[in-house]
């Protein structure tokens, strides 16, 4: 147990958000209520936001039944916060100017030989070595930097309570995008640190992410957080969930006929907590949990969530409408 600490659900509001996404929500709260954690939402609004959004995805969180505490954070109101420990990091020679476009950067690290670092996806380091000419040039040539922090390790492991010990590259991440803006890595490791946010449960895809995280919050000084990566959404390809899969949102299912219930319930049931077609709640599931049970396979989106639907599309001509492919009617 934890009193003092909390946990979070973090979502871009970059559009509604879909299975995948409630299903790491409800995880999120189950583990955080289950250790006596509060549980804080954080609207992660650096970039695309879609009008609207948040609004629904909390609308969405409140159907489910999934109480917060405290008063929503937003990262574009905290622009003050990253710039000043930007700013420290510079100060403490901690961080490089980059002038590399993305483009180059992917070229680098599609190169016949790329350099290891560059072959696991790596920033490749271009920038890390120029000398002050070079800067200069740089600089004089109008292309403005993005600021890198330059990592002190190569490696790091941290500890995830479903991955077990997760080994990766640290790699030296963007602080300030060229744009002037703070970048999502730094964001994170300081608005966690703000809220007091001890437990970060959030999908598998941000592991790789998590040592330079790591890093970053030991050279400000800050504590780092238990870690809980959870199974992605698949669609039925073995892709990310998108929301081009069909009916993949709380609005889709409703518009067939799904209430917020049979959601949760069809979650529930992907997560081995309840049994298909039962009636469930929050705090029904909360005192099943068991994170040592849940399964630690990705989640596939597909048959036995749109059964209703393929015996419906299936119609006269048999061609079943499947989640899982493009579907134009919604
Ligand atoms: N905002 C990120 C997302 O929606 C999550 C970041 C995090 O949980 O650290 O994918």
């Amino acid at each position: 147990m934890s009193p003092d600490g909390a946990g979070r659900f973090a979502p871009s509001p970059s559009g509604a958000l879909h299975l995948g996404n409630l299903r790491t929500a409800l995880l999120a709260w189950l583990f955080a209520r289950s250790t006596g954690r509060r549980f804080l939402l954080r609207i992660e609004d650096l970039d695309r936001v879609a009008p609207g959004a948040e609004r629904t995805q909390l609308l969405d969180l409140n159907a489910l039944g999934l109480d917060h505490d405290g008063p929503l954070s937003r990262q574009s109101e905290h622009q003050d916060r990253y710039a000043a420990a930007t700013a420290a990091l510079v100060a403490a020679g901690l961080t490089y100017e980059c002038f590399c476009t993305r483009r180059e950067i992917q070229q680098a690290v599609s190169a016949p030989h790329p350099m290891d670092s560059a072959a696991a996806g790596r920033y490749p380091g271009t920038c890390r070595h120029l000398t002050s000419d070079q800067v200069s040039r740089r600089r004089a040539a109008g292309r403005p930097p993005a600021v890198r922090l330059r990592a002190h390790v190569e490696r790091l492991t941290v500890l995830d309570e479903l991955t077990g010990p997760y080994s990766g590259v640290v790699e030296d991440i963007v602080l300030r995008r060229n744009d002037g803006l703070a970048a999502y890595n730094l964001a994170v490791v300081l608005d966690d640190a703000a809220q007091a946010i001890d437990q970060v449960v959030r999908g598998d895809d941000l592991l790789p992410a998590t040592p330079a995280q790591a890093h970053l919050a030991t050279l400000l000084d800050l504590p780092v957080p238990h870690y809980v990566h959870v199974p992605m959404a698949l669609n039925m390809l073995g892709q990310r969930l998108a929301k081009r899969d069909g009916a993949v949102t709380m609005a889709d299912l409703a518009a067939r006929g799904r209430t917020p219930g049979d959601v949760l319930g069809v979650i529930a049931t992907s997560l081995d907590l309840a049994e298909p077609g039962e009636r469930v709640t929050p705090a029904g599931l909360l005192v099943r949990f068991d994170p040592a049970k849940l399964p630690r396979q990705p989640w596939i989106v597909g048959p036995e969530l749109a059964a209703a639907e393929l015996l419906e599309a299936a119609g006269p001509e048999g061609h079943p409408n499947r989640l899982g492919q493009r579907d134009h009617s919604v």
